[in-house]
């Protein structure tokens, strides 16, 4: 008898008839002899619906206020599909994530679980019941309840399974698997068996978001077996899997994009020791996630810095920056929204040279400009106008051989 964590996104609870279907299912892994602790997202884009809500009622609100509201979202489902549960004959019970013991730190609207404390998902399973659990939130270390991130219902599923010792943990989804390419971008794309952690993870970093990055990096930590499949068709779906040393490496695994960033570029920057660090430190003091960094090379003693940062974070990077400024002596400060990236990865990059050259070649057989490059042992990133994304997508997709036949 195994243990299993399924995890339910929001298209998979989209409507009753999903959520029934969903109880089907739990009630045919059942049957089948293995215990199931549910973990659910949101009904189809309700958490976006509440975030417009917010943001019409009060577009500066309070984040704990925000998380309070957002987390309703996956109480409605919890309970719901409790109650088909119910319905097919399954014992069930619906727990909030406070109640499930997960215990977060207090940096609202993208708190990290500091604590897993699944006792009473524990007694729920030794009593015959399956749990099912809301997705994406805990309670903080102040008692105040939290949220994990957009798409943090998959960090839910990986921490309930790493503290429940789970042998699986299935992400159903909307897709059959993870796919050479985000496959409403690129028809071509094809599905993977199996893709490893690194790949994964720079996927997931990249703009892949069937699989939210930490949740790839939780399971890796926590040695947990992680399979994405779909809810709809039900078939094996992608074995995210330690690399194995044996396997001939695919030289492209995937191509992944983005159009959640936004450049930032801050001009006329003295070039001298230690104005990068004030730049940046005063970012990091403001929690923002910055990636891909570039600096010119100096002319006249100062340059240009640009850097990229989540669309959603670019206010208060902007706020940040003008904060050093004046410090830092810089002249300029501006921001570009219209910018988008794609990547290239593959594990097997790192002992192949040409890849490089051939993406930048590709790309410009389309006529499309790059605009920052940046690079991984086994990943390479170009930010490219937004709208030329899907075009560079599918042209790569093709000239790097993943096009399924
Ligand atoms: P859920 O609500 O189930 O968590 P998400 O919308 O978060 O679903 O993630 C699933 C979506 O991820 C798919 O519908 C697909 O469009 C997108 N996606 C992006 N890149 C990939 C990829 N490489 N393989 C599969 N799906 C991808
Ligand atoms: N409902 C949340 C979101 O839309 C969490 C999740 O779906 O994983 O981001
Ligand atoms: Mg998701």
């Amino acid at each position: 008898m195994a243990l299993v964590v399924q995890k339910y996104g929001g298209t998979s609870v989209g409507d009753a008839d999903r959520i029934r279907a969903v109880a089907e299912h739990v009630a045919r892994t059942k049957a089948g002899g293995d215990d199931v602790v549910v973990v659910v997202s949101a009904m189809g884009k309700f958490t976006d619906d509440l975030i417009r809500l917010a943001e019409e009622i009060a577009p500066r609100h309070a984040p704990r206020e925000r998380d309070m509201l957002l987390t309703a979202g996956e109480r409605i489902s919890m309970a719901l599909v409790s109650m088909a549960l119910g319905g097919v004959g399954v014992d069930s019970a619906s727990f909030t994530g406070s109640q499930a013991g997960i215990i977060t730190d207090t940096d609202h609207t993208r708190a990290k679980i500091l604590e897993m404390r699944p006792d009473r998902i524990r007694e729920a399973l030794d009593a015959g019941l399956v749990p099912v659990v809301a997705g994406f939130q805990g309670v903080s270390t102040e008692r105040d309840i939290t949220t994990l991130g957009r798409g943090g219902s998959d960090v839910t599923a990986v921490a309930l399974a790493a503290a429940l010792k789970a042998d699986v943990c299935e992400i159903y989804t909307d897709v059959t698997g993870v796919f050479s390419a985000d496959p409403r971008v690129a028809p071509k794309a094809r599905r993977l068996a199996r893709v490893s952690f690194d790949e994964m993870m720079e996927m997931a970093a990249t703009g892949s978001r069937v699989l939210m990055l930490r949740s790839v990096e939780f399971a890796r930590r926590h040695h947990v077996t992680l399979h994405v499949r779909s809810s709809f068709t039900w078939e094996p779906g992608t074995w995210i899997v330690e690399e194995d040393p044996t396997m001939e490496e695919a030289i492209v695994t995937a191509i992944t994009d983005d159009t959640s960033e936004a450049k930032v570029t801050v001009g006329g920057v003295p070039d001298r020791p230690g104005v990068a660090a004030q730049l940046f430190r005063q970012l990091a003091d403001h929690k923002i996630n910055v990636d891909m960094i570039v600096q010119n090379t100096s002319a006249n003693g100062t340059t240009d810095i640009s850097f990229t940062v989540p669309k959603t974070d670019l206010e208060s990077a902007l706020g940040a920056c003008e904060v050093v400024r004046d410090n830092i002596g810089a002249a300029t400060l501006s921001s570009d929204a219209g910018i988008g990236r794609v990547s290239l990865v593959g594990a097997g990059m790192k002992s192949s040279p040409g890849v490089t050259a051939l993406m930048f070649e590709t790309l410009a057989d389309k006529g499309i400009n790059i605009e920052m490059i940046s690079t991984s042992s086994i990943r390479i990133s170009c930010v490219v106008r937004a709208e030329k994304v899907v075009e560079a997508v599918r042209a790569l997709h093709s000239a790097f051989g993943l096009d399924a036949a």
